[in-house]
């Protein structure tokens, strides 16, 4: 009999499972639920979608010969009986089933960001992770003067840059001493932070936002946001806000089905959370990480892909070293692996930085190999970098040439 294949939740790495699972000639179905009204996106292009540059049709992602299911949210499903339920009732026969669920935005504790009634955000604050989402952003920032961004990682940064593209006057306001600090250094984000300002970005480094409060004397201002105030008391106007405070993994229909379940639903290397039952992308943990990003969940979607479909039963996913990259106009970068060689005395540092032109490049390495690297402004050795670092093994030459271009070995 044909394999039923049931892919829960039409994201990236849903459509990346099921268009590899084609590509490969797996020899079963495969059906792709989606609760979002259209079809799997690149969520990455959002920013780009924000700023006008790209439509909703130049960001879908195919999905091979597989079968989408748009607007149909699963809301439960039985791992003894393979059966899953949908929102309007219905109950579906599955053989393997894929959670491919993503995670959503996590909310701050910030004092006003709920309505009275405690349903919802108040209006003007926005968060950016659908079609949808972005939809409502790019209305009301047409009529906006200000905004302020409450998170300073990739995510508030990309918002950050397409407010200020939409001639939006801009502010990131981050927790943490620097931006983005899980992929970049001081120094790093230092040079980052001078591009954004010349993009029209300021930003508020280590500091917390307290409060959302309606703009002063406005009428019905308790629900429509108008000040961010900060935990140093300082207080910022605004007609928006966008919250770029981290993701949680969607795990509820897991945990209601019985799957264990720590901050995501736990995988092992063949990506099973259960007997036929597996997990991928946003919503997956692996020996204890959540990864949180497109490249990770790709990869174990090609895994998956190739174990279910036949061409490798024995495919497993070991991992994925950090590594990131943004691209975005007027702002690049690209980090890799360990960025902080404080934190281990056997690290050394070879750095090259350009204030005149806004780059700064970095590699760390132990002894003749390459443990972390970041570039920034200038990404021209980017692919010679991102081989050297997925290569693993001792450098051949001086590293200068990962920096470089020109340098011969
Ligand atoms: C604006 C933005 C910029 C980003 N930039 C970068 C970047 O530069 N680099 C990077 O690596 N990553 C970036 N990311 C993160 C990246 O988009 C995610 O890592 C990636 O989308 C994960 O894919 P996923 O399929 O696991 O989850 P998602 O793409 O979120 O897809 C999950 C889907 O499942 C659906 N779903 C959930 N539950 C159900 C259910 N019960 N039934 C049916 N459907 C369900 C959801 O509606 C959603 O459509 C960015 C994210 C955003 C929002």
């Amino acid at each position: 009999m044909t394999p039923r294949i049931a892919v829960v939740g039409g994201g990236m790495a849903a459509a990346r499972f099921a268009e590899r699972y084609g590509a490969l000639g797996g020899p079963g179905t495969v059906t792709v639920y989606g609760a979002e009204p259209r079809g799997p996106y690149n969520r990455v292009l959002l920013a780009e979608v924000l700023t006008g540059r790209y439509d909703a049709e130049a960001i879908a992602l195919p999905l091979g010969g597989a079968r989408a299911r748009p607007g149909c949210e699963v809301v439960a499903f039985d791992a003894d009986a393979r059966t899953l339920r949908l929102a309007d009732g219905s109950v579906e026969d599955w053989d393997e089933l894929v959670l491919a669920t993503g995670a959503n935005p996590v909310l701050p504790p910030v004092r006003g960001l709920r309505r009275a009634d405690g349903h919802g955000l108040i209006e003007g604050v926005h968060t950016l992770r659908t079609l949808e989402d972005c939809a409502r952003l790019a209305e009301e920032a047409v009529g906006a003067g200000r905004a302020v961004v409450i998170g300073g990682g990739v995510l508030g940064v990309s918002a950050a840059r397409a407010l200020a593209a939409l001639g939006v006057r801009t502010e990131i306001v981050h927790q943490a001493p620097h931006l983005i600090e899980r992929q970049l250094d001081h120094e790093a984000a230092a040079v980052l932070r001078e591009r954004l300002r010349a993009l029209g970005v300021e930003c508020y480094t280590g500091n917390r936002a307290r409060a959302v409060h309606g703009a002063p004397g406005a009428a019905g201002a308790r629900d429509r946001v108008g000040v961010v105030e900060l935990a140093s008391g300082y207080r910022l106007d605004c007609d928006l806000v966008v919250l770029a405070c981290g993701t949680r993994p969607r795990t509820a229909l897991a945990h209601a089905a019985g799957l264990p379940v720590a901050t995501g639903v736990l995988v092992d290397d063949r990506l099973a959370a259960a007997p036929h039952v597996h997990a991928i992308g946003d919503c997956a943990e692996h020996r204890g990480t959540v990864h949180g990003l497109a490249g990770p969940a790709w990869e174990q979607a090609d895994v998956l892909a190739r174990r279910l479909s036949g061409a490798d039963p024995d495919a497993r996913y070991p991992g994925t070293r950090p590594r990131a990259r943004l691209s975005t106009g007027g702002l690049e970068y690209a980090a890799f692996g360990t960025v902080d060689e404080t934190l281990d005395p056997g690290l050394d540092v070879l750095r090259l930085t350009d204030a005149t032109r806004g780059s700064y490049k970095k590699l760390v390495l132990r002894g003749d190999r390459l443990v972390g690297a970041i570039l920034l402004g200038d990404l021209a050795t980017v692919d010679a970098l991102a081989g050297a670092f997925a290569d693993d093994a001792a450098l051949a030459g001086h590293p200068l040439h990962l920096l470089t271009r020109g340098v011969t070995r």
